[in-house]
């Protein structure tokens, strides 16, 4: 088993795939490379213009010379430094030992719950997933909510969420990266219970991977680095689709959002991006359509693309409306909208997103 290594890979102002360093890397060699990779940079890249500083500039600049260095400081390490970082069998098999399935044992707690009332299938539909193991699930308990930021909670919340981790999951919960929490070792039988102790916490909306779903970094609201702010963005689109029927019947989307082209939020990889950017100290932002993260739903990763200039804050969440619109005017039964948007094409989006826009105040092309 081995990797192929690709170095250089953004998106942002200089969208690159990233350049393949090596074609094929035995695994136990990973740390040794990566080692090379970050002694090539640490020499030749950038540091002295921000600007210029990030790896993928590098790549870009030397190419060749670059998977050159990379190779020549490769074999310095190998063979001159006695490949110091070659993960061995017995590291190999003391890591491996972390990841056994811990002593399972079902909460089997009563519960009110109504087995086939539709919130309660709506959540087993959205939020609970198959499991390796028979009888088993895997549970992702949702952080985005009205009232509170994606991902958001309080110490009280977590000390509870910590409890429910313990009856409920063998003591182990895990973050996800669309900023919810997911319990892996749930038992089947358990479901009405979780479900119920769930909603006493506020964290049982059955709108994974749904429109609500949406991923935001913290931006200007918390980050010295941003452009504008996101929290607000995220507070507006999330009040604005309580609906469930109305969620449901949109379906899959994700929404991504990035306070600045830093992209904590992965805008670039939403079917809808929402990037900040700042023109004469204002607040803007950027839409974009069409990104994919890589993700059975969404396909191979791409970058979206800018729908026009730049909107107000005020227009964000009628530019997100003008785009379900038609959506729902152009899908065909059961289309998914990162299908509808790929088989019209982005046209109709462009236009709807671009009629959104306010009489005032006057947009921006950044
Ligand atoms: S994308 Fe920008 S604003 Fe958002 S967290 Fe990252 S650096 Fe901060």
């Amino acid at each position: 088993m081995g990797f192929t290594v690709k170095v250089g890979g953004g998106m942002g102002r200089t969208p690159l795939v990233g350049a393949v360093v090596r074609d094929f890397l035995p695994w136990a060699e990973l740390l040794n490379y990566i080692e090379a990779i970050v002694r090539v940079y640490n020499s030749y890249g950038r540091r002295d213009n921000k600007w210029k500083a990030r790896i993928k500039i590098l790549v870009k600049s030397e190419g060749q010379g670059f998977i050159d260095a990379v190779e020549k400081e490769y074999q310095a390490i190998v063979q001159q430094d006695g490949a110091p970082h070659t993960i061995t069998a017995a590291e190999f098999e003391r890591v491996a030992r972390h990841f056994v399935v811990p002593p399972l044992a079902p909460a089997n707690r009563p519960s009110q719950v109504d087995p086939q009332g539709q919130l309660y299938q709506r959540w087993l539909r959205q939020n609970v997933r198959g499991h390796k193991l028979a009888g088993m699930k895997t549970v992702t308990l949702s952080f985005k909510r009205v009232g509170f930021n994606p991902g958001d909670a309080d110490g009280d919340t977590l000390q509870a969420l910590a409890q429910l981790a313990e009856d409920f999951s063998a003591g182990e919960a895990r973050l996800t990266h669309e900023q919810n929490l997911l319990l892996p070792w749930v038992f089947a039988s358990d479901l009405p219970a979780l479900y119920e102790a769930a909603r006493q916490l506020g964290l049982a909306q059955p709108n994974i991977g749904l429109i609500t779903d949406m991923i935001s970094c913290p931006g200007g609201d918390f980050c010295s680095l941003a452009n504008a702010r996101s929290l607000h963005i995220a507070a507006a689109l999330t009040e604005r689709y309580q609906d469930l029927d109305e969620i449901f019947d949109l379906g899959p989307i994700d929404i991504h959002m990035s306070g600045c082209i830093n992209s904590c939020g992965h805008h670039h990889s939403g079917h809808i991006g929402i990037l900040g950017v700042d023109k004469d100290g204002k607040e803007w932002y950027q839409i974009t359509l069409g990104g994919a993260d890589g993700s059975t739903l969404s396909g191979p990763a791409i970058g979206g693309k800018v729908v026009g200039p730049s909107f107000s804050a005020a227009e964000v969440p009628d530019v997100i409306e003008a785009l379900l619109d038609t959506f729902r005017a152009l899908r065909q039964p059961g289309e998914l909208f990162i299908d509808a948007l790929r088989r019209i094409g982005h046209e109709p989006f462009k236009l709807a997103a671009n009629g959104a826009r306010h009489p005032k105040p006057e947009a921006l092309l950044i």
